[in-house]
């Protein structure tokens, strides 16, 4: 693969200076971001655009990530662009995601469009002048600048990047050792020779410890309760048995698609209709690699159902491997305080460490921590509505993008481009302004809920902020159903006639 694009930085107007309008403001250049801007340049070819990123450079989660191991938890295949095909193995390093975003810019001229190191602080929508307003601070010499745009395009993610989540436990003052969070993962950490504790079970933890397992003297994985995982090899036959035959990128990467899609579909659907089922498919791959003498059933025997939490993907199982080989443990235990040595278990028992790494999740950001305003007021997005999780009522010419949890997030990035254009393209047919979603007659006794439905998906970040998220209705119009097998189908067939679609 290519080198990532170069990072040219066009010049941005002085502050104080009248600001700079464009059709479009694209917020973030992650995986997001990036495709949106694709997306416009080959369907909407005529709105001008900028994509305003706080960090020095694309990637989003696959930059701000540097920990040790970083890769995906989800196949390339549908995590790459339906419209770049993806010719590496499935499990990708967040290097090789950042080079094939890289291709994207340079193939398609992205750069110019990008501003890096402006921090988007406030977002003001006019209803007189049908157009944002929006302050963006300079990370270089901290003034604001100012732009217009007629719409927004959020892809700002989920989870604030700048720091990850690091609970509170009584002792850690005393600890003389070092306390790390994953996401901002230092330079300078030499492991080698240490005894590291990694807390929680998740994605980041599974990544992390084989691949940091080897250099220390022993890591140990402290869960308080266990999570699924899911192992295979690190490769795809199908892919590479077409590769084989010499059939062209595209047509692998679409067939491949297809297929993993339909795995997953099926995967999905058994996890609700046979969960007893999945469940010991799940465990007997996990004892497959750990053998029979494991207690498999204290530590990888999750209390939930299969897929109420993202089940990380195990490649060539390396996670087990390095714990088969003695270099890892995991322990199943819950934190009573820290220690000057390391940590006090509820169970009585301590655990030494030199470093423990709190592999503890995000903070949950909502629409990037901006300020909003509509008209003036303040806008708490907790006070809306969603449509299909895309868009809010009461907030005119806005569009978020927030991919699946049990699908590839890039999925719902061109699905959500297609509506976004299709939307621009209806306004610009109707001589409208701005659309904002509402809530129709027939919309307005619905029941309202929270943003997901925790009994169907509740990861930590999600249930510790779901209170600030916008609300959900009993309609397909009004929720984000995360599910992407029904969403392929209904949204090219959104009518942007619908009476839930308010022009002006
Ligand atoms: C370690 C890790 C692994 C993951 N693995 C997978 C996976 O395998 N498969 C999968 O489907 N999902 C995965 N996810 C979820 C992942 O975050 C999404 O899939 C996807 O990368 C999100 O892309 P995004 O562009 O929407 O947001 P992000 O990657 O979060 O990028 C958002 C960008 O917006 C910028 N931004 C935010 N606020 C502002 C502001 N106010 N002003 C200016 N810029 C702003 C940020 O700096 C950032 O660069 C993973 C997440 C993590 C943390």
């Amino acid at each position: 693969m290519n080198a990532p694009a170069t990072l040219a930085q066009p010049v941005t107007k002085a502050a104080g200076s009248r600001p700079e309008h464009f059709d479009v403001l694209i917020v973030g250049a992650g995986i997001s971001g990036i495709g949106a801007a694709y997306h416009l340049t080959r369907q909407c070819p005529d709105q001008s655009f900028v994509i305003l990123e706080t960090q020095d450079s694309f990637g989003g989660t696959w930059l701000t990530h540097r920990y040790p191991g970083i890769r995906s938890d989800s196949d390339l295949y549908t995590f790459g662009y339906r419209f770049k095909p993806w010719v590496g193995p499935p499990i990708a390093t967040a290097a090789e995601i950042r080079a094939y975003m890289g291709e994207v810019i340079a193939d398609n001229d992205l750069d110019r469009h990008i501003r890096y190191r402006h921090q988007i602080v406030s977002a003001s929508w006019s209803s007189d002048d049908s157009q944002w307003t929006i302050a963006a601070k300079r990370l270089e010499g901290g003034e604001t600048v100012h732009f217009t745009a007629n719409f927004l395009w959020m892809c700002q993610g989920y989870y604030r990047h700048s720091e990850g989540y690091t609970p509170q436990w009584p002792g850690m003052a005393d600890f003389k050792g070092r306390i790390v969070h994953p996401q901002t993962w230092p330079d300078d950490l030499d492991l080698t020779g240490k005894n590291v504790v990694v807390i929680g079970s998740g994605a980041t933890a599974a990544t992390l410890i084989p691949s940091i397992a080897d250099a220390c003297r022993h890591v140990t994985m402290l869960q308080r309760s266990p999570t699924y995982f899911i192992t295979g090899r690190n490769a795809n036959e199908l892919a590479d048995m077409l590769r084989t035959l010499k059939i062209n990128e595209e047509w692998i990467h679409e067939i491949v698609r297809r297929k993993v899609l339909y795995d997953q579909a099926t995967f999905t659907r058994r996890s609700f209709s046979e969960p007893e089922v999945v469940k010991q498919e799940l465990l007997s791959g996990v004892r497959a690699y750990l053998g029979p003498d494991a207690d498999v059933e204290t530590h990888f025997t999750p209390r939930y159902r299969p897929w109420r939490q993202r089940i990380a993907f195990i490649p060539d199982g390396d996670l087990f491997r390095a714990v088969k080989s003695g270099k890892a443990s995991v322990v199943t235990d819950e934190i009573e305080c820290f220690t000057a040595d390391g940590l006090r278990l509820k169970s009585g028992n301590e655990l030494e460490a030199d470093v423990i790494v709190t592999a503890t999740g995000f903070n949950l950001s909502v629409l990037g921590d901006i300020a909003f305003a509509v008209d003036g007021k303040p806008l708490d997005f907790a006070d809306t509505v969603t449509y299909r999780g895309a868009m809010f009522t009461g907030v005119p010419n806005m569009v978020w993008v927030f991919g699946y949890f049990r699908a590839s997030w890039t999925l719902r990035v061109d699905m959500i481009a297609d509506f976004v254009c299709g939307l621009l393209e209806h306004m610009k047919a109707k001589g409208a302004k701005s659309v904002v979603p509402a809530l129709r007659e027939e919309d307005k006794d619905m029941p309202l809920s929270s943003f997901i439905d925790p009994e169907n998906f509740n990861p930590g970040y999600l249930m510790r902020g779901m209170h600030l998220l916008p609300k959900r209705g009993d309609k397909p119009e009004w929720q984000h159903n995360q599910d992407y097998w029904t969403e392929k189908d209904e949204f090219p067939l959104i009518d942007f006639d619908d009476p839930a679609f308010v022009y002006r």
